[in-house]
């Protein structure tokens, strides 16, 4: 007999649910290989016994020829000896242990599946739940792991005879494809009105119908439920706004395929490939003028968030529509989105006039994510279904198991061990006991599923933050505060797998600072473990402190007092506009009454926005910087100029850009160059801010973080002059530079300090 060898695989990554067993067997088989495959809490592990040549091919091919949607992290082998079998098993799956294999995304339906939803001889024609091995939910159904059908929300769902027959063949497209399905054992489509009363006739075309007829129709999704309007209807996006609360946020749009999208936007190369990606997020695209989109979709918006179907049901519903829908979260404001059936039914009847809807669970809230692309490259803004848990791999390697419970706007948490960070979905804003909830119960679900038992806790300094009460209770786990700006320039070196030291540019709303005030237009020299404030803008009062955020006009008394100490011009529109409440809010300002000082760059923003009359008072975060970037003209160059005071911390003085855009505007200057001047102004603030810390400290790289770096055009602008200076500049791709991104920061901060304790 010929020489055997026999060889004990382990593969470990992501590779349960996504057709990594049936991949392996079927290598086995073509190789003439005896062994056996199977699933446990670690991920797969495998014996192959055979020729040694084989045996080689077909570790080279494990890794070469592994299924789309695998990814496969580390491959050990150890030798074993050989036992002479020739057969090739699946063996079966392994429960308990240490739990470390990872559970895959939620992934879009693949293009086998979309052809027999489209083939009216298969079985599953026009089924809305089809899905297989290499598509379908995952997160969201995910109850445990492993992960395998007793653990999903698919449990219930007894398999018939050929779903059954199809799900033990390794041959097949469904081996083991968990959430497997069809219209004779799986879930079942309903429509029912507002009341939750089935309505009669194709649950599919009469919603169809209702959209069509400019009715809102809540519809059930993968993580949760969305409400959808005809996109080009103002009465029914108007209708949509005005029963949601939503004043002026804009809506996500549904095209039911790429060339559908480019009847909206300019979908270039590369977005066109994030739109279509398995992972199908929310992206954002430069809106076609002409674009048969409501205002109401969008108002005052040149960008426009586009999404391609992601489930069979959404295939189906557009296809039956027949032109773009508006798909935004279910729910009322502010509140997180509804998930469960009875909870949606009570909080959207009064929005929506009827359900469509199923009886497959939905196990955890999924936002849909939201990305755009910057010079070619992925840029995450919300990173939630479709991305996570796929976690971010990290090194060096976490010392000790770390929960990092991030910020208090645009949650996520972070659980980390080993090179693995899980930064979770979007919980929300932590400002009410549902999404406190949904934080407490995440944090539990990602421990087991993942397991992960924390042993630091890294949270925010901020002792108001309801993540930071929470890990304050936490007891026997080691405590570690990071400064806000801090983690975000963490987070943003995590991102793009370096450790510093850097020029941390850290621009955003609000953060707490080590001194006790509230720090936002900080430049930081950072490494993981710690950093110094090396510069920032000077603080300015926020007149009426909470108020001053809610209404940007009290920041543009604030900046205008700043400015103009001697007083300030006459006829300027915004104080005529709020002259009943001018004089007290600048009293409160120069008294540093109910009053604190801020050095926060959105608080800028802010004031640029009012003085130039965008806005005296915001609907949702960030609407007087998002509309100021809005009105400015794209092909204006040249800019204002900040003064910089250079002592240590250096100060920069933003009031200098309004002193500049109110001199411009008292002469007449139109408003869309003054606003492109004030961008450029504060590029050129950054960028001499970094020219004085190279010159001091010898840095040439610069991490940009902080959601004022949503802003595309300070984004670019910031990039090319710092480029065309020499700096590296960092940005980030994989996680939001806004406060979703915190957590990773926060995680990689705790393990710095604990290689370094
Ligand atoms: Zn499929
Ligand atoms: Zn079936
Ligand atoms: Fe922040």
């Amino acid at each position: 007999m010929s020489e055997r060898v026999r060889t004990a695989i382990r593969v470990e990554g992501i590779v349960q649910g996504v057709g990594f067993r049936p991949f392996v067997y079927a290598l086995a088989s073509r190789l003439g290989l005896g062994g056996l495959v199977g699933n446990d809490a670690d991920g797969v592990f495998a014996e192959v016994e055979g020729p040694p040549a084989a045996v080689k091919e077909f570790l080279a091919a494990l890794t070469a020829e592994a299924p789309p949607l695998a990814r496969i992290d580390r491959v050990t082998t150890a030798a074993m000896t050989p036992d002479g079998g020739e057969s090739f098993v699946i063996a079966a799956s392994v429960p308990g242990g240490q739990r470390r294999a990872l559970v895959s995304a939620d992934s879009a339906t693949c293009a086998d599946c979309l052809a027999e939803l489209a083939d009216p001889a298969d079985r599953r024609s026009g089924y809305p739940f089809i899905n297989c091995t290499n598509c379908g939910p995952r997160f969201t159904i995910v109850r445990d792991v492993p992960y395998d059908r007793p653990f999903t929300t698919m449990a219930g769902f007894a398999m018939c005879e050929p779903c059954a027959a199809e799900y033990h063949d390794p041959a097949d497209r469904r081996f083991h494809a968990q959430p497997t399905c069809c219209p004779a054992c799986g879930p079942r489509l309903a429509l029912t009105g507002h009341d939750g009363q089935e309505l009669p006739g194709d649950p599919l075309a009469g919603a169809a119908a209702l959209l069509r007829q400019g009715k809102v129709l809540a519809v059930k999704g993968l993580g949760g439920y969305h409400l959808a309007v005809d996109a080009a209807s103002q009465d029914a996006a108007a209708a949509l706004r005005a029963r949601k609360h939503r004043e002026d946020k804009p809506f996500a749009v549904m095209a039911a395929d790429l060339a559908a999208a480019r009847q909206l936007c300019e979908v270039h190369e590369a977005a066109a490939g994030l739109l279509t990606s398995q992972r199908r997020p929310v992206v954002l695209l430069p809106r076609r003028s002409g674009a048969p989109v409501a205002d109401a979709v969008a108002p005052g918006n040149r960008q426009l968030g586009v999404m391609l179907p992601y489930t069979p049901l959404h295939h189906l519903l557009l296809a039956a529509v027949a032109r773009p829908i508006v798909l935004t979260s279910g729910n009322v404001s502010d509140e997180p989105i509804a998930y469960r059936d009875e909870d949606a039914l009570a909080r959207l009847a009064d929005i929506a006039d009827a359900f469509l809807t199923h009886d497959r669970p939905i196990h955890i809230r999924t936002d849909d994510s939201v990305v755009r692309e910057f010079r070619g490259r992925e840029m995450l803004l919300r990173r939630s279904r479709g991305y996570v848990p796929e976690p971010v791999r990290v090194r060096p390697a976490f010392p000790r198991p770390v929960l990092a419970c991030g910020a208090e706007l645009k949650n996520t948490f972070c659980l980390a061990k080993d090179d693995h960070a899980v930064v979770s979905h979007h919980i929300g804003d932590l400002e009410n006991a549902e999404t406190l909830a949904s934080f407490t119960e995440g944090i539990e679900h990602f421990r087991r599923l993942f397991g992960i038992e924390p042993e630091v806790v890294a949270y925010d300094l901020h002792p108001d933050y309801l993540s930071t009460k929470y890990a304050l209770e936490l007891a026997g786990v080691d405590l570690t505060g990071v400064q806000h700006h801090h983690a975000h320039i963490a987070a943003c070196l995590a991102d793009n797998g370096e450790d510093g030291p850097v020029i941390g540019v850290a621009f955003d709303g609000t953060g707490y600072g080590t001194d006790g005030t509230l720090w936002g237009g900080e430049f930081l020299l950072a490494g993981l473990a710690g950093f110094e404030r090396a510069g920032h803008l000077v603080p300015v009062p926020m007149p009426g402190g909470a108020a001053a955020i809610r209404q940007p006009w009290r920041m543009a008394a604030a900046y205008l007092a700043a400015a103009f100490p001697g007083g300030q011009p006459d006829g300027l529109a915004v104080a005529r506009r709020n002259e009943r409440h001018w004089p007290a809010v600048l009293s409160l300002a120069s008294a540093g009454v109910s009053a604190p000082l801020s050095s926060s760059a959105g608080r800028l923003f802010d004031a640029a926005a009012a003085l130039l009359g965008v806005r005296d008072a915001i609907n949702y975060e960030g609407q007087a910087a998002i509309e100021l970037e809005q009105l400015a003209a794209p092909a204006q160059t040249g800019g204002y100029r900040a003064r910089i005071d250079p002592r240590d911390p250096f100060l920069a003085r933003g009031s200098d850009l309004i002193a500049a855009a109110a001199g411009d505007l008292a002469a007449g200057v139109p408003p869309p160059v003054i606003a492109a001047r004030f961008h450029h102004g504060v590029a050129a603030l950054i960028e001499d801010g970094c020219l004085l810390l190279a010159d001091r400290h010898g840095l040439g790289t610069v991490a940009l973080s902080g959601g004022v770096f949503q802003n595309l055009l300070l984004l670019t602008e910031v990039t090319a002059r710092l480029e065309a200076r020499g700096f590296r500049v960092l940005v980030h791709s994989r996680v939001p530079c806004n406060d979703g991104g915190i957590s990773l920061g926060q995680a990689v901060v705790a393990a710095a300090r604990d290689r370094s304790a």
